[in-house]
């Protein structure tokens, strides 16, 4: 491969974006129709930028069906200011605990940092599972008087997926979709919060998009500094101060692509199916050369964490397929194996490639 060639990228983030995103945003680099310069050299106060930050929320409106009594913003400081900032606006003041559900890695840091803000409950660990499964809603009882219930949807490092939203009935539910947001269809009334940094599904590293019930802004209390207090960006449409403005320009073509290109969600929700299905499918009738880390009936569409029989395979393995062009398929530092990340903009030859990879390394050591 030439140093400048692109790979199948199976990052987990930042992420692969979709090539036609990647094209458009070069060709409109050094001047933004209109505006006589580079989307990245014009105030986001500007005529020019105005619909793109109101289009990329029309958007993504659309993309998820989004019922006009919430508020979308477009934040900083990644999923991880989120973890801080949502006890700081919807739990503190309210006098009540917040209900967590520890399903993997990025729960558990959203319980820690949740924990130096407010009083925080874990109503359920899948420690003793070694995060391979969500639970039951038996497994996981909600208070029913907790200020919210917290979840994360997609457990990118485990590659444990929800197939369904639990139900917390009155209780506002609160959900990180950094790794899967646009990749299903999803209900968007049943929660409180939902949200998602971009940089996996959604656009390059730096933006955060927050979708909030508009009841729940007015939790945010006076004593929440304006850059992290919900209530005070959503009065500001996000435009408190500088947002990241080619954060939200990459979203606003990523989510016309799933749009024009793909056709939406239930045309991206098959598509992600059939390409997971792919590599599944090869994990499943490995005689068990290919061990896949989630439960089969939690297994993410998005993250394919997988070992070989051992940690010298896994890196021949990795090592090997670097060579042929597929790339970053090591597992993250803190779990080790391989993991695929197949987000939206993979597409499908690349899953092809890394399944026919994978049969011949199979064959050729197991
Ligand atoms: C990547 C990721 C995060 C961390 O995102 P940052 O933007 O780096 O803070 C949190 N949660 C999930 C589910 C993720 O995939």
């Amino acid at each position: 491969m030439s140093a400048t060639e692109r790979t199948y990228n199976f990052s987990a983030g930042p992420a692969v974006l979709p090539l036609p995103v990647l094209k458009k945003a070069q060709e409109e680099l050094l001047c933004l129709p209109g505006a006589g310069a580079s989307v990245m050299e014009i105030s986001h106060r500007s005529k020019q930028f105005e619909p793109i930050i109101s289009g990329a929320e029309t958007n993504i409106r659309k993309v998820l069906n989004i019922p006009d009594n919430y508020t979308v913003l477009f934040l900083q400081g990644g999923a991880l200011l989120q973890f801080a900032m949502i006890p700081m606006n919807i739990l503190v003041g309210t006098g009540k605990k917040a209900d967590y559900i520890i399903t993997g890695s990025w729960t558990k840091k959203a319980h820690s940092e949740a924990k130096l803000v407010g009083d925080v409950n874990v109503i359920y660990d899948g420690k003793d599972h070694g995060y391979r499964r969500k639970p039951s809603a038996a497994e996981a009882k909600i208070n029913a008087d907790a200020a919210y219930a917290y979840i994360c949807l997609n457990e990118t490092i485990e590659g444990v997926q929800y197939q369904t939203v639990p139900d917390t009935g009155d209780v506002p539910l609160v959900a990180d979709a950094s790794s899967e947001i646009f990749s299903r269809p999803i209900d968007v009334s049943r929660f409180g919060i939902l949200y998602a940094c971009a940089q996996k599904n959604a656009g390059p590293a730096g933006v955060t998009v927050v979708i909030i019930r508009n009841d729940l802004l007015e939790r945010s209390g006076e004593k929440v500094p304006s850059l992290l207090n919900y209530k005070k960006l959503a009065e500001n449409k996000s435009m408190l101060n500088t947002p990241p403005t080619f954060a939200v320009y990459m979203v606003k073509l990523v989510t016309d692509w799933l749009l024009n290109d793909i056709g939406g969600l239930d045309k991206m929700y098959a598509i992600n199916k059939e390409k997971a299905a792919l590599l599944y499918e090869v994990i499943d009738n490995s005689n068990g050369f290919y061990k896949g880390h989630a439960d089969k009936e939690f297994r993410s569409l998005m993250n394919v964490p997988f070992r070989l029989p051992s940690e010298e395979l896994d890196k021949k393995f990795q090592d090997e397929a670097k060579t042929v062009g597929l790339a970053t398929l090591g597992g993250h530092r803190s779990v080790g194996g391989l993991r695929a990340s197949i987000y939206n903009a993979m597409p499908r030859d690349g899953v092809v490639a890394l399944r026919d990879f994978m049969l011949d390394f199979a064959k050729k050591s197991g």
